[in-house]
């Protein structure tokens, strides 16, 4: 065949494939590819199809698997529109040539813009994929932030128990304490707080993209695939399989659509966690993330056997009364910017010795600043260290906390966010109250 008609034909293929892959090939696999050229064999019997994509070695490679076992389907697709006699048997092959690397980036920035790739709020990966790592691992680690929340606690456990359910071996980790009112979820105190030199073949992350709010973990030869399952803004998601909705209320939430492509049922147990998730993730349904699927969902848990009212008892109302005295100090430091639209409070070491309480006692706190007629943002400082505080952010409004956040390294929702400084307590909170006049200013 002459070459400008090859040349042609390869074109053509070219843009098909793009517009296939555009659209969506099924194959979990893969992620998000760029077909750079299409060589044809000068008989047109073979064509090597060169791609990019951005991501691991790993995620490279499983996208060139995922392409090239939908090349049946491809070339189907293919022979209908372009009406070829004979289409060729292609090779799917990463395109590394040197002279196109400047092409390439350039590629991915314009499709990248395009597609909203870098757009925080983005779904990235899928429940299928992360179905597809649960069913083929044996032997698993689960995990989540430290400082574990209602979330965090809740959707380890659930993990763990339909992981169980498969018959797979599961071991829970967290290196901080369970919170006292999440203990009363099946498993809650067979949640380990180190992972000594034990090995595994994958290690769940769950409600957090970043390693390092992990804690300490196995070292990567021990730890096998990562898996990550998150609901935070972010633009890198975590793990070679991934499912990534920062639309989603909650874990628990995300697990449900996980649990569509696994061979469980969900039973009283499971439904507990997946309950608790969203109910503390959504504020008791309070919150903007309470979308009608998550009420749905929650419907169907209680329909298992779920009781609202026993949820809220043990959740919220089981406080220990060591809880209240520390509420009764923590409140005499609230402090109202005289613009009326900042408030923030401080909980110190000082204060934990006081009353006999840790800080796994202070979840919910930053919800009196928060609720006050006027406030916009809601500030915790926590003391972490001698000179090292955790801050946590609450919105109301239209300030981004999650924004904030990242400027201290930290990160978070929109309306929920957190971070670390260190310094004395007067810098830290001059730091933080500066950032936040800068947020709300015109
Ligand atoms: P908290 O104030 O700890 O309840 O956290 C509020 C939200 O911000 C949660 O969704 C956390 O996952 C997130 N967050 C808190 N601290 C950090 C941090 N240091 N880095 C990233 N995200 C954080
Ligand atoms: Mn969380
Ligand atoms: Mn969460």
């Amino acid at each position: 065949m002459a070459s400008v008609r090859r040349q042609r034909v390869a074109e053509q293929m070219q843009e098909e494939i793009s517009s296939l892959i555009a659209k969506g090939l099924k194959d979990p696999r893969i992620g998000f590819v760029t077909i750079t050229s299409v060589d044809i064999s000068a008989d047109l019997k073979r064509a090597w199809v060169y791609f990019c994509t951005s991501g691991t070695d790993a995620d490279r490679e499983r996208s060139q698997q995922g392409l090239q076992s939908s090349s049946g389907y491809i070339r189907r697709m293919l022979g209908k529109r372009l009406r070829l006699r004979n289409i060729p048997e292609f090779e799917f092959k990463y395109d590394e040539s040197l002279d196109r690397g400047n092409q390439i980036e350039t590629i991915l920035s314009e499709v990248r813009e395009q597609e909203g790739w870098d757009d925080p709020e983005r779904v990235r990966g899928s429940a299928e994929e992360v179905a597809l790592a649960f069913i083929a691992g044996k032997r698993f680690l689960v995990t989540s932030h430290l400082n574990p929340d209602g979330d965090a606690i809740a959707s380890m456990l659930a993990v763990r128990l339909l992981l169980e359910s498969m018959g797979k071996e599961v071991v829970c980790y967290n290196p901080d304490p369970v919170p006292h009112n999440f203990m009363f979820l099946a498993g809650a105190a067979d949640i380990e707080n180190t992972t000594g030199e034990d090995s595994f073949d994958h290690t769940v992350v769950l409600d957090c993209s970043e390693l390092n709010r992990c804690g300490p973990l196995p070292a990567e030869e021990l730890r096998g695939k990562l898996v990550g399952i998150d609901h935070h803004l972010t633009v890198s998601p975590l793990g070679e399989a991934r499912y990534l909705n920062p639309k989603a209320s909650s874990i628990g939430e995300m697990l449900d659509k996980v649990l569509e492509h696994l061979p469980v049922e969900i039973d009283l147990d499971l439904a507990k966690c997946l309950y608790c998730s969203i109910l503390t993730d959504t504020g008791s349904f309070r919150y903007s993330n309470t979308a009608p699927a998550t009420l749905h969902l929650a419907a169907r848990l209680v329909e298992i056997g779920v009781s609202p009212w026993d949820m809220t008892l043990k959740v919220y109302e089981s406080q220990p009364v060591e809880r209240v005295h520390l509420l009764a100090e923590v409140l005499q430091t609230l402090v109202v910017d005289p613009s009326g639209k900042h408030a923030s409070i401080t909980v110190t070491d000082e204060m934990f010795e006081k009353t006999g309480t840790s800080k796994d006692l202070i979840d919910g706190f930053i919800n009196y600043p928060r609720g006050i007629d006027g406030v916009e943002v809601a500030i915790q400082f926590r003391q972490a260290d001698i000179n090292r505080y955790k801050v946590s952010f609450r919105s109301r409004g239209n300030v981004d906390v999650a924004s904030i956040a990242q400027g201290f390294g930290g990160g978070g929702h929109r309306n929920a966010a957190g971070c670390e400084l260190s310094g004395e307590l007067n810098e830290v909170q001059k730091i933080i109250y500066q950032a936040i006049d800068r947020a709300l200013a015109p």
